[in-house]
């Protein structure tokens, strides 16, 4: 917990906020260094408009980028939080599959993603061709 402080800001470069940033590259760390710190901002690519993923003890999912299982049957996708909907989108396109509902950069993390719930939550993948011949 000795991590010298770095100074963070969100996509708007304001207002900036010394953090100690913790940086988990496994999810059995994220675990350990969550029960060991207390009032963690959770943060993902910081590309939120303001100061939302700002905090003094910051923790940073973005090394947590890993896929766990997809089923392109199904359209199901189970991935650690800090992958992005850029990677996503890099794998299931392929298969004939699009998120539901994206912003206008995929450079955001899923779990950030997720708890924006201004623009929904992505629960299912949707079948693309499907919801073209529907237009
Ligand atoms: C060019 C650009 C275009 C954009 N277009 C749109 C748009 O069209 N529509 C729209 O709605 N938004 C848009 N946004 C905003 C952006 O999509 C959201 O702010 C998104 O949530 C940022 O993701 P992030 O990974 O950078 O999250 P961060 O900025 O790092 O964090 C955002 C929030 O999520 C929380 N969070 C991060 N990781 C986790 C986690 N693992 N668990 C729990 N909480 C977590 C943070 O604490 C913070 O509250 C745009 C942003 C940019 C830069």
């Amino acid at each position: 917990m000795n991590q010298p402080l770095q100074t963070l800001a969100g996509w708007g470069g304001y207002p900036k906020q010394e953090a100690r940033l913790l940086r988990p590259l496994a999810r059995g760390a994220c675990a350990a260094q969550l029960a060991q710190a207390a009032g963690v901002t959770p943060r993902g690519m910081g590309r939120s408009y303001g100061d939302s993923a700002n905090g003094a003890t910051v923790l940073q999912t973005t090394a947590l980028d890993h896929f766990i299982a997809f089923d392109p049957v199904a359209g199901s996708l189970t991935v650690e939080a800090g992958i992005t909907l850029r990677e996503i989108l890099k794998l299931v396109v392929r298969q004939g599959w699009f998120l539901p509902v994206t912003p206008g950069t995929a450079h955001v993390t899923v779990a950030a993603r997720s708890r924006a719930t201004y623009m929904g939550k992505i629960t299912t993948l949707r079948e693309r061709s499907r919801n073209m011949s529907q237009q």
